[in-house]
């Protein structure tokens, strides 16, 4: 274990718990155990629902969690550099691309208390039926209960933050199941938010086997929502098995981008070049397929390729690197087989690639076959393929063709274009002139088809984690 590595206890009730076994967390890049933790069961998932619902008895006053949540940003932004290291050693995310992500969190804290202050019900207009004479009616948002939420690797510290924040803000206590080979990040804004206030059994973490954790928070009537973001396979399985629970789901994609032939061809594929490899394309909308129309493709890949291959590959921690390893061996074979394929079967060229002292470079190849998996799967890794398209319906016709729909984007200098697009394009989102990548705290972010059945952003995730309750009076 590194003499930095970091020892951490589960929460639960407001205590940090040892239970005799410790899982290890490893460096991506290093292989250096950079932490340990202590391991849950079904049992400590038990004890940790029980607190949330005793917190749930005692209601926080909106002002007191909006209170909270500002102090948690607060001590994000004090603790930035501890929080930004913790996210680069053990999810290997190069540092500046780590310290982004801890300042993108203390922006979703700051959200959410917005939505606690502002959290409220509507007036219904119930005089306009007959019915309602004399009467007066209006709603209040009443939080839905315990939430189980359950987060992935990518972003260890902001994707647990959209989670926590909003749950808070809503009025709801959490029991997170943060992803095992990430849990320090989660831990550590744990330890944040008891800093700031938060009373016991608001906030309890559990890091231990997924299903075990996983099936206690689907069978438990106490847990009224699973927030999960992560794969499809899990993801959907979790909904089928809890038909009474609210399930929100943010899962992968395929992120597609159109550059039409009056795009400004520079600033496209300076753009792209930069998102597409932004922690070694291990974010949900990492720009996967581009598609450029015929007349305009050979300066695309003129001006693409070397940027990408400028691109400095290598330790995380240097604050010069671009792109880092992938998350572990497993996903890098996988990647790299998937290139081959891409290669071999699917008649593409590599443009850009290969390996870098065990790390995969950002790999482009040119002309794939929509059917080879680069094309049609979720690559979750440094690869985009580029292919040369004769019309823009083309274009947003092969974008479409995909069963997954968090969002993609368009380069063009036209508004009938853009438009189009927005139009066409079957995702949650659509992103014009700005790579498909784009994600910032506030907005609606969520897909359709197979990449989900929600949109967090605070206002959004409260909204999920409400209930609306009617209050009819007659006067
Ligand atoms: P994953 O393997 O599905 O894991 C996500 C979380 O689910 C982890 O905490 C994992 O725990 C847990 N889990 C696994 N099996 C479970 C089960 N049977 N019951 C309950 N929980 C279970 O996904 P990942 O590899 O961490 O993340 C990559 C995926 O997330 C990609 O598909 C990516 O596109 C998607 N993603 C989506 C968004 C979005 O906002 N739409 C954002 C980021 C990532 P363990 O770690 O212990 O296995």
């Amino acid at each position: 274990m590194a003499a930095t590595a970091t020892e951490r206890k589960l929460l639960i009730a407001g205590d940090w718990v040892a239970t005799g076994e410790w899982l290890e967390v490893r460096s991506p890049y290093s292989g250096e155990v950079v932490g340990r933790v202590a391991k849950a069961g079904a049992g400590e998932a038990r004890e940790a629902i029980d607190a949330a619902a005793r917190a749930l008895e005692a209601p926080l006053p909106a002002h007191k969690r909006a209170e909270i949540l500002v102090k948690v940003a607060g001590l994000i932004g004090r603790r930035h550099e501890e929080v930004a290291r913790t996210i680069s050693d053990e999810a290997g995310k190069p540092i500046k691309t780590a310290r982004v992500e801890a300042s993108r969190a203390m922006s979703t804290y700051t959200f959410a208390a917005v939505e606690a202050r502002k959290l409220t019900g509507e007036m219904i207009p119930i005089e306009s039926a007959q019915a309602g004479e004399g009467k007066l009616a209006f709603t209040v948002r009443k939080p839905i209960g315990v939430v189980g939420a359950i987060s992935p690797f990518n972003f260890p510290c902001n994707l647990v933050a959209h989670k926590l924040a909003p749950a808070l803000a809503a009025g709801c206590p959490v029991v997170l199941k943060p992803a095992s080979q990430t849990p320090l990040s989660a831990l550590l804004l744990a330890e944040l938010e008891l800093e700031a206030g938060l009373p016991e059994g608001w906030l309890n973490v559990l890091v231990g086997p997924a299903a075990e954790i996983g099936d206690v928070l689907v069978e438990d009537e106490r847990v009224k929502l699973i927030t999960f973001t992560g794969s499809g396979d899990v993801g959907w399985k979790l909904l089928e098995r809890s038909p009474r629970k609210r399930v929100k789901l943010e899962l992968g994609n395929s992120t597609p981008v159109v550059v039409a032939a009056d795009a400004d061809i520079e600033a496209a594929a300076a753009k792209l070049a930069a998102n597409a490899f932004a922690f070694a394309g291990q974010s949900c909308i990492s720009v996967q397929r581009i598609y450029v129309e015929r007349p305009r493709y050979d300066d695309f890949v003129a001006s693409f390729v070397p940027k990408v291959e400028a691109l400095k590959v290598g330790d995380p921690a240097d604050d010069e690197t671009d792109v880092g390893p992938v998350i572990d061996d497993g996903a890098r074979a996988r990647i790299a087989a998937w290139i081959r394929e891409a290669a071999d079967g699917g008649g593409g060229t590599v443009l850009a690639g290969g390996e870098q002292d065990g790390l995969l470079r950002p790999t482009v190849i040119a002309n794939v076959a929509d059917e080879a998996k680069v094309s049609c799967e979720e690559v979750f890794g440094p690869v985009v393929v580029l292919n040369p398209v004769d019309s823009i319906d083309e274009a947003l016709a092969r974008a479409n063709g995909t069963r997954f729909g968090l969002q993609a984007g368009i380069f063009t200098s036209s508004l009938d274009t853009a438009l189009q697009a927005a139009d066409v394009l079957e995702f949650g989102g659509v992103v014009v002139n700005e790579a498909p990548t784009f994600r910032s705290d506030q907005m609606p972010y969520g897909g359709v088809k197979s990449s989900g059945n929600t949109k967090e952003g605070p206002a959004y995730a409260v909204r999920e984690m409400t209930e609306e309750r009617l209050v009819v009076i007659q006067r």
